[in-house]
Order: structure tokens, then C-alpha cells, then sequence
């Protein structure tokens, strides 16, 4: 597998999902970027990967990870960050934002500085503490603070540039400083676990407010009379963040939002993410930044029935986008590569085209994940694997 991490390689007889659509042919990278994309002669000497057919599509990039694999970043064990990498990559995702759930500052910094130091943690998502108690979800209310910019700036001091987004809840009175105080670090502002109405929702948009959280969840839901922070993210030019399980919102709700999005030619502001807490584990119980988790089936939930997080992980969300909203793959890949990858402002990330930045995933007939690449540990290391890897 050296080789196919080495300075170039190619994958030949793959199904490119670009963004103009599937088409066939093969992949030059060279120092981790295409160099040739398509029909082309291939240059010799260059380590090749028969894919055989298979997809290959830009790795997947989750802005909302908190675990998997039986580890949690909110818990600040290097090891254990590793682990929830490894897990998700396994599934797909080659870059993710480690989200640190409220807790102690000094442990929120810990986890932080802990999940930094793995390779494919592209930044932190803060989710909180800044939020509504009243809409706390699965996180603890007992680490929420009021709106603060000290308090921020404390948190966050030293991982300034490291911090993408920050999920706070605009009603609350201070909110919208901080809202100014996010941005002047440079990370998106985010409206979650917020009991914020139309309006509040709408002024926070104004003011500043890039992102939305786990639409639908922790946050005023869209009526006819009252259309909630769900409807104000609707029409703002936020991007938007669904959790596509099938638990967190009603497929039809996830249809609406998609079929809303596509008419106004806004799908780019759509991104699939996992908010996995549990993802990969067997049923039983687990803890979420010190609160005990239940994980029956497919649903991680508190004691008394509340979500908490999922086990969903972006190979799995992808095929819910095309069997709920019947986009097609090219489309549905983009709400977990290209469209995150706006979100952070990355160039050249999450798509196939020339020029464009590693990791890619190649993915089965079902879209199963048969490997990350480049990358050690790739399901290509496997003997049973019947791609075919050499000169
Ligand atoms: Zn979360």
C-alpha cells in the first residue's frame, strides 16, 4: 500500500462522479492533487489501481463528528480521538470537524488540543457552550454559559484559525456580539440548540449567522402560522446542516428541504453530516461528554428518550439523500464533500476535477466504501480485496 501513498498513482476504470455527472475512465494524482482526469494515456511507471468499475468520488467531509468507533472526542483522550478518525474514515470521511460538546473550559480546551493533533481533523466545531437550556438536546445545560465574548475568547484562545464553527443560540441576550466576535477569529457562526423564533432567527441571519445545525432538531420547528428558525433557515443564505437517518428528521421533511433547496437552485448550501455519538457500536450504553447514552437499534438516545447524537456515518447518509430525495450520485456526494467544504472555505476540496485536493473514495456497486486514498489502513491492504495494485 506504500505505493499508493507515495508521490503519485492511478486509478484505472473507475466511474467518475464529477460534478457535471458519472462518467468512465481513469485518475492520475500527483502529489496529492489530480493531475488527469478521464480519457487520457496513461504515464508509465506510476503505481495503478484497477478499480474495476467502481465509483470513485471525492472523500467525504463531516462538519458535526463527535464519536464513533467507541470513542468521543468530548472525553480529550488522544487515543481516543484516533479512534473516532479511523472509524470514520473507514466509512468514507476523510476530513471532519471534531465537535467538543460543553463541559468545563479546561476540559473542552483539552479535547480540543487532543483531537487537533489527528491527521484529518480539518478544524473544531464548537457546539456551545453559548446555547438555549431550553433546547439542550442530549448536551448538558450545566455547562451552558450566557453569551459572552470574554468568555469566548477564553475558550477559544490558542486555537484561534482552529475553530471552523460555533453553534450558539442568537436570542439570547450578548448573542449577536459574539456572533462578531466568532467571525473576527474567522469561524462560521452557527444557529443551534436555540429557542430562537422567525424573527430572532432572521435577525441573527442579518447579523451574521453562516450555518445552521442539525436543521429541524434543538430549535423551533417550521408552522404555518409561526415559521420557527426552520423556516428562517429555509430562506436565509445560511448552509445548512441535516442529519439523514431517518430518526433525526422524517424523510419527507428531508424531501421538502432538498426539493426546496433544488428549485432555487441552492443545493450547494446543503451539507450531510453524522452528529455521531455511538456510530459503529453494538446496542447498550454509553457516555456523551459524562451523560449516559442508550443505543437501541439505530437510535442513540438519553435516559428519558431525548436524542443524542446518531450512528450515522456519511457512506450511509449519502444513500438516504438519493432513496429520500431521489438525487442523483453526482448530487448527492456534493452534500457531503463539496458543500462542507464551501462551508470551511476550502478550494480544491471535496470534488473531482483536475487540480483538486486528496483523499478520494472508492466506493461498490451499493456505494459501500471500499477504500479511502490515498491512505495506510484502506480496506486495499486487505488480501481478500480483489482491486488489483502494481505497476
Ligand atoms: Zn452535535
Amino acid at each position: 500500500m506504500a505505493t499508493m501513498t507515495g508521490e503519485g498513482f492511478l486509478i484505472r476504470n473507475a466511474r467518475l462522479v464529477t460534478p457535471r455527472g458519472v462518467e468512465e475512465g481513469d485518475c492520475l494524482v500527483r502529489e496529492g492533487r489530480i493531475a488527469a482526469l478521464g480519457r487520457f494515456d496513461p504515464p508509465r511507471g506510476v503505481p495503478a489501481l484497477d478499480a474495476e468499475g467502481r465509483y470513485l468520488a471525492p472523500a467525504f467531509l463531516d462538519l458535526h463528528v463527535h464519536g464513533g468507533g467507541g470513542a468521543d472526542f468530548s472525553d480529550g483522550d488522544p487515543d481516543g480521538a484516533r479512534a473516532v478518525v479511523e472509524f470514520h474514515r473507514r466509512h468514507g470521511t476523510g476530513s471532519l470537524l471534531a465537535a467538543i460538546v460543553p463541559a468545563p473550559p479546561d476540559r473542552m480546551r483539552k479535547a480540543m488540543a487532543a483531537a487537533l493533533n489527528v491527521p484529518g481533523v480539518v478544524g473544531i466545531h464548537l457546539e456551545g457552550p453559548f446555547l438555549n437550556p431550553a433546547r439542550c438536546g442530549a448536551l448538558d445545560p450545566a455547562w451552558f454559559l450566557p453569551p459572552s465574548r470574554a468568555a469566548f475568547r477564553e475558550l477559544a484562545s490558542g486555537f484561534e484559525g482552529e475553530v471552523k464553527v460555533v453553534t450558539l443560540a442568537p436570542e439570547l441576550p450578548g448573542a449577536l456580539e459574539l456572533v462578531a466576535e466568532v467571525r473576527r477569529i474567522g469561524a462560521v457562526p452557527a444557529l443551534g440548540h436555540s429557542s430562537a423564533g422567525y424573527g430572532e432567527a432572521v435577525e441573527g441571519f442579518r447579523q451574521g449567522v453562516g450555518h445552521v445545525v442539525h436543521l429541524g432538531n434543538a430549535m423551533t420547528g417550521l408552522g404555518h402560522r409561526d415559521p420557527g428558525a426552520v423556516g428562517a433557515a429555509l430562506l436565509s443564505p445560511a448552509s445548512l446542516e441535516l442529519v439523514l437517518d431517518g430518526v433525526h428528521v422524517h424523510p419527507a421533511f428531508a424531501r421538502l428541504v432538498i426539493e426546496f433547496l433544488r428549485g432555487r437552485g441552492e443545493l450547494r448550501r446543503l451539507c450531510l453530516v453524522s452528529d455521531a455519538t455511538a456510530a459503529g457500536m453494538p446496542e447498550g450504553t454509553y457516555g456523551l461528554g459524562g451523560r449516559e447514552v442508550r443505543l437501541r437499534g439505530e437510535e442513540a438516545r438519553l435516559p428519558d428518550g431525548t436524542l443524542a447524537g446518531s450512528c450515522l456515518t456519511l457512506d450511509r447518509a449519502v444513500g438516504n439523500a438519493l432513496r429520500f430525495a431521489g438525487l442523483s450520485l453526482p448530487q448527492a456526494v456534493a452534500l457531503a464533500s463539496a458543500n462542507p467544504a464551501r462551508v470551511l472555505g476550502l478550494e480544491g476540496v471535496g470534488t473531482l476535477a483536475v487540480g483538486a485536493k486528496a483523499p478520494f473514495v472508492l466506493l461498490g456497486p451499493d456505494l459501500q466504501v471500499e477504500a479511502l486514498l490515498p491512505g495506510g489502513g484502506s480496506p486495499l491492504d486487505h488480501p481478500a480485496h480483489p482491486g488489483k495494485i502494481g505497476p
